[in-house]
This record gives C-alpha cells, structure tokens and sequence, in this order.
C-alpha cells in the first residue's frame, strides 16, 4: 500500500482545489483507467485527473510527492503490461492535453501536447505537405505514449524511432518542476524520459521533427518460400538504402497432416514470407523497377500497389479493443546473425500453443545506428531484425501462452536479443538485467535521481535492491510498496 497520507476524500478536494481539470473518483471513471490493450493487468487508481494544462501535471506530481502517493500518466492505454497503470495512488489521464501548438515549415518540427493522438498530428501535417518521419501502425495512440516506448515504423531502420525524432520536451519532474529538455539542454533528464515509461518524469509538451514527403509511393508485395533468402534481401535493402519502407508479413499453410510420431494429426505446416517493399516517389513513371528488384530473391512478384502518399501513410487496419480477451503481444529484437534460427524456432513452437491461422506474424527492420536513446534496448549488431506475434486469446487459456512466449523470451534474451517493453513484457529481476545489459547500472541511477521516492509508475519496472532501498529512505517516508497486480 503507498504511504499515502491523506484520505481518499481528502485526496479528492485537495486536487480539486490544486488543478483546473476534472478530477473524479467515480467508480465508472477509475474502472475505465483500470486496464489497458493487453487486457490482463488490473490496477486501480484511488483518483482520476484530467488535466487541462502542464501546470495541472506540476500541481498534481507536487501533491503526490507531499503525501506519498504513486502517480502515473495513461494515455491510450495501447501498452499490454499495465505500463501506465497504478494501484492506490493518482492517474493521470494524459488525453485531455491534446492542443496542437505549432508546425514550423521552415525548420521542419512542430510542438503539441503530449496527449495528442497521432491521427491528429498527421491530419494537420499531411495538407501541409509534411510529416512526422516516422509512424506507427495505429494512429489512436498518443505521442507522449509513442515516446515513452519508441515508437517504431516500417522505415525505423532509416529514421530510427519517433523518440529518435524527438527535439525538445516539456517535463515534469517527480518534484513538480517544470523542466524544458532537448539533447543540449537537461539532456540526460530528454535522454531517459524518453523511452522511459513514465518512470523519470512525465512529459506535457512534445516538440518533433517533420519531414516533406514526395507524393507518391509504390510497394512491391514479394513473396518469399525461403527466410534466409527474405533476410539477405532485406540486409541488402538496408544496407544500400534503397528501400523507404520494409515489413514483412508470415503466412501459415496447412498442406496435409502427417500420422507418424504420437497420437493423432500434425499439421504440415508451411510459412511463406511476404515482403511489402515500397518506395517514395515523384511520380510511379519514375521507379526503377530492375534496379529495384533484379538482384532480390524473392520466388514471385505478388502486387504492385501505387498509392498517394496521404492514403498510404494511414493505419492498414482498425484494431478492436477485445472485451474479455488477452493480447499477450510480443515483439523482439533480434541480432540479424541469429535471426533466422529464432524465427524458425518460434515459428514450429507456435502453432503448438495458439492459433496460428488467426494469429498475425511479422517482421520489420532495425539499424542500431539509427536507435540511439539509452532507454531502448538493441542488440549489439549493426543490423537487426525485428520479429513479433500478436495473439489474441481467452483469458482462461492465457496461462500456458504466456508460458510459451516467456521461453521465447529466454530464448531471444541467450541469443543476444533485446525485447520491445510498448507491448507485453513479463520480466523478472535477471530479466530485467538482461534487457539492459550494461546499461541496467544506469538505469537504477537515473532512477533514484530524478525519482527518489519512487512515485513515478511503479510496477512495471522492477529494479534493484540497493535502487530501492534508497528510495525507502527518503524523508516522506517508506518508499512506496509496489501495488499489487491482478489478472483481470
Ligand atoms: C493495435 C496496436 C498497434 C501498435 N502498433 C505499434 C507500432 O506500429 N509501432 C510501435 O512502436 N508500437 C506499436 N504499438 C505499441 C504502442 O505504440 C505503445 O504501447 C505505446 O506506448 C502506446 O501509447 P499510448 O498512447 O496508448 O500510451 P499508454 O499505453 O497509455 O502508455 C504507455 C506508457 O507511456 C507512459 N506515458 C504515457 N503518456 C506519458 C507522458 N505524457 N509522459 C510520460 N510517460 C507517459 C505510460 O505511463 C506508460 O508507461 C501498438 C499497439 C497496439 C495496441
């Protein structure tokens, strides 16, 4: 239990009177910030604020400090692990600070609240023949979530992440201070919020690159029967920059059942590798194609798909918000040395623990010089293949899933891999050293800097005994308990 000194009432009018915003302890208000997408983490605020300004935020972190209280931020709530959710103490309902603030076309960035959602940021951008560099596939997060995480596109291995774009931030520190950042200014502070999971401050205005966008694209579907022929091509693409755009798409096909070994049927099963290629172009006429194309490998040209750049730059498909079931999603990174026995391992494993015809699969690529924000595990090789699974599943059959892709995990973590922590991490103490490598050291410190009573988001993270017993000895008292988690 946080050590917490007020009442739940007291808790209530004290913030009334301390932010303009809403704020609500209704039991439909805090059930609805009390799960995220992965469906599986329940904690429960004791209050819900909705800001209105950064001075809301200041306002808020400064109460929470002065009576022990947790505070975390949630925005879209996309993040599968209960990353921005807390038991007992404040949350932060990050979506009511949405204003956009200004696009500056001559030098390229533009300035929004942390809460704005990435739709909104491209609606404004696009007529004005920009765009933020890099995009996720899901416009319904929001930046500040993007930034805690990353955020990753299918051209992160020319741009790097959305954090890798970022210029400047508006934080709140876990004192309540309100601190302008950039790589020059409070740098380390910019450099460890961001992808930092709201675990050293949290940000209330965001300032980003943009990039002029040619108005055309073209994507080449490939597809592929052999995946170290899809991996060499996929080097090379990257190598040679001659891509704008990478993903790959697995596809199951059954063909047949075999009797021998054990009782019943196996399915013989056979992945094909689809590679979606595109280039940005002044006009299709322009495109290359024998340069593009001549020297890949792939068995057959599928399609080929021209579309204006405003079209293609949208989310593929709507993703729903499954009531009732788990989203268990994982994304690894993987050195590209090994990443060809991972693959071929997890993709025999998978039909054996969930349904492979309804589970999507894929692959994007990752170029360590382009990710270079110390919160963001990569792997050590310059090249580096990102795999990921998204299974949708009941919740009375989470437990043996889970368990499966945990030693996919450990798997990934012996071959040197390093896993995406937007989407679902399940990571003990050793795992959690791992993830890190060297860098684990670093992270404690950070930590018991720029959070020493511990307030900020605790739970997802899990650090060190010595980072903790700091925190405890802080003057407001014991440090607070990490809140319990349920199942939902
Ligand atoms: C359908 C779907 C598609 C996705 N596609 C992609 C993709 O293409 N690429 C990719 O990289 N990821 C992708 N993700 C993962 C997603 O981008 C991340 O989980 C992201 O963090 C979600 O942002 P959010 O606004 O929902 O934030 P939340 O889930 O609400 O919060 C995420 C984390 O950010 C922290 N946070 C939120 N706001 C702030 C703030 N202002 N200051 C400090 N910390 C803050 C929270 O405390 C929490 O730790 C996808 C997820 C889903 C469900």
């Amino acid at each position: 239990m946080p050590n917490n000194l007020a009442s739940k009432n007291s808790i209530l009018s004290d913030l009334e009177h301390l932010v303009e915003g809403e704020v609500s302890t209704t039991e439909e208000d805090l059930a609805a910030v009390s799960k995220d997408f992965g469906g599986m983490i329940q904690k429960r605020p004791q209050v819900v604020v909705r800001p209105q300004s950064s001075l809301d935020v200041a306002n808020a972190v400064k109460y929470a400090a002065a009576q022990g209280l947790i505070i975390s931020s949630k925005a879209a709530g996309h993040s599968c692990s209960g990353q921005s959710l807390n038991q007992d103490g404040i949350l932060l309902d990050m979506r009511t600070l949405n204003q956009i603030h200004e696009f500056c076309l001559d030098d390229l960035w533009f300035k929004v609240d942390s809460g704005t959602t990435w739709r909104k940021i491209v609606d404004a951008s696009l007529p004005q023949g920009v765009v933020p560099p890099v995009l996720t596939n899901n416009f319904d997060v929001t930046i500040g979530g993007t930034h805690s995480a990353g955020g990753l596109g299918q051209n992160s291995f020319l741009y790097g992440s959305q954090a890798d774009n970022c210029l400047g931030l508006e934080v709140v520190t876990a004192t309540g201070e309100l601190v302008w950042c950039t790589p020059e200014e409070n740098s380390e502070l910019f450099n460890h919020v961001l992808c930092g999971y709201g675990q050293f401050g949290i940000m209330t205005k965001i300032q980003h690159r943009l990039k002029r966008y040619r108005p055309f694209t073209r994507t080449y579907f490939l597809r592929y029967d052999d995946l170290d022929a899809l991996l060499q091509d996929e080097r090379l693409l990257v190598s040679e920059k001659r891509a704008d755009g990478l993903l790959t798409l697995f596809s199951p096909c059954v063909l047949g059942a075999s009797r021998a070994g054990g009782n019943g049927f196996k399915p013989l099963i056979q992945w094909f590798y689809r590679m979606q290629l595109t280039v940005e172009t002044d006009s299709p006429d322009d495109v290359n194609e024998e340069k593009l194309l001549s020297d890949l490998k792939f068995a057959r040209h599928v399609h080929t798909e021209d579309l204006n750049f405003d079209k293609f730059v949208q989310p593929i498909a709507e993703v729903p918000h499954p009531v009732g079931e788990a989203n268990p999603w994982l994304d690894v990174f993987l050195p590209a040395s090994v990443a060809q026995e991972f693959i071929e391992i997890a993709l025999e494993r998978i039909p054996t623990f969930v349904d492979f015809r309804s589970t999507p699969v894929g692959g994007f690529c990752l170029a360590s010089n382009s990710i270079k924000m110390p919160m963001f595990p990569m792997p050590s090789e310059e090249f580096v293949i990102g795999f990921g699974m998204y299974p949708t599943v009941p919740k009375p059959r989470l437990q043996p899933v889970a368990e499966q892709l945990n030693r996919l995990t450990e798997l990934a973590f012996e071959m040197g891999a390093k896993r995406y922590m937007g989407s679902w991490l399940e990571l003990d103490l050793p795992g959690w050293r791992h993830q890190f490598g060297e860098y684990w050291g670093q992270v404690n410190e950070m930590k018991q800097k720029y959070d020493p009573q511990g307030i900020l988001s605790p739970g997802f993270f899990q650090y060190e005994e010595a980072a903790l017993s700091r925190q405890q000895a802080q003057p407001l008292g014991e440090a607070v308990a990490e809140p319990q988690t349920t199942v939902a």
